[in-house]
């Protein structure tokens, strides 16, 4: 029981944050397949790096698994996740007759779409970006093996031997920090001038805009709380970015029963900001949790405004299930 004045507490919102297109368009599509077609409808990986999404999902009659090896012969639709998939993925879908919806964001496709034509360019291809990530095994999976070599670092970006350096091309995953990817496509390009690629990275506007709200907001306050989870790529970056912009703490949440309060005690700021895949709702639910224990004062920092939004796939904009 609290007997005392609680202090008080600014507490500055980065804005944008939270949800981003392809995020709301991967879980529409398995909302409206549940409902158009009846559970189970399966989800290839996590639709969204999101426990909490992932779980309500599952509540819904969603079943998630890693490999269409695991799903039995059915009629029951299987969704592809947000991060993309490789090419083997829908190839294997057709040759057993599954019916598929595929949730990549078009942003990832967009890299897809470059990396096949700097292939089919003659190009080497360079993927920078984290080993492991689904992104990047989605990404590599468009074209055969060892068209395209991973890098993570400047290390490997100053240890990279091409085969042809007149011939080089590079893509990123979607979901990088904004500064070090900075640095890496330097490296490359101070050793490789010919190299084709996009104007900057291939970094999406969603996580652009996320840390530029950090970098913008992390200064200002004496820690930062982001709300994600820990397989999230783009929360994590939004951690990072907060301390290197000189915040001393800052965490990252799945949700409020999270919170570090040996951390998070005696302060008189605080920056919230959330990754791309986390609902707002948790975001809410770490602020209540805050002012119960502090008297909140909330304010929004605007550093972006976003309006974009993605068109679900045909075949669920309308209810009727197609007959014969
Ligand atoms: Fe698409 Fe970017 Fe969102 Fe990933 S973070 S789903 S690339 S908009």
């Amino acid at each position: 029981i609290w007997h005392g004045k609680r202090p008080h507490l600014d507490i500055l919102l980065c804005a944008p944050r939270g949800f981003c297109a392809g995020v709301d368009r991967a879980i529409q599509i398995v909302e409206l397949a549940l409902e158009k077609y009846g559970a189970p409808v399966y989800v290839r990986h996590a639709i969204v790096h999101n426990k909490y999404v992932v779980d309500g999902l599952k509540a819904k009659g969603a079943v998630f698994v890693e490999e269409l090896s695991e799903i039995p012969d059915s009629a029951a639709p299987v969704v592809f996740s947000a991060h993309g998939v490789p090419k083997s993925v829908p190839a294997d879908a057709k040759t057993r007759n599954m019916f598929f919806l595929d949730a990549t964001c078009p942003l990832v496709s967009k890299v897809h779409v470059e990396a096949s034509r700097h292939f089919e360019e003659g190009h080497e291809i360079v993927l920078i970006g984290h080993a492991g990530h689904p992104e990047v095994i989605g990404t590599m999976g468009q074209l055969p093996e060892g068209a395209v070599t991973l890098i993570e670092t400047v290390a490997d970006a100053n240890a990279f031997i091409p085969r042809d350096p007149n011939t080089l091309a590079f893509v990123t995953q979607t979901t990088l920090s904004v500064d070090d990817t900075r640095e890496i496509v330097e490296a490359l390009k101070a050793r490789f001038p010919a190299i084709n690629g996009p104007h900057k990275e291939d970094i999406c506007y969603a996580t652009t805009n996320r840390q530029e709200a950090i970098k913008a907001v992390a200064p200002l306050v004496d820690a930062m709380i982001v709300v994600g989870s820990k397989n999230s790529s783009n929360s994590l970056r939004l951690v990072e970015v907060a301390l290197r912009s000189g915040c001393k703490v800052a965490t990252l949440v799945d949700r409020a029963e999270d919170i570090d309060w040996s951390l998070y005690s005696g302060l008189s700021s605080l920056g919230v900001s959330a990754g791309a895949s986390a609902p707002e709702k948790l975001v809410e639910e770490v602020i209540d949790a805050f002012a119960l224990r502090y008297d909140v004062r909330v304010e929004t920092k605007v550093t972006a405004e976003e309006n974009i939004a993605f068109n679900i796939p045909r075949v669920l904009r309308t209810m009727e299930v197609a007959v014969g």
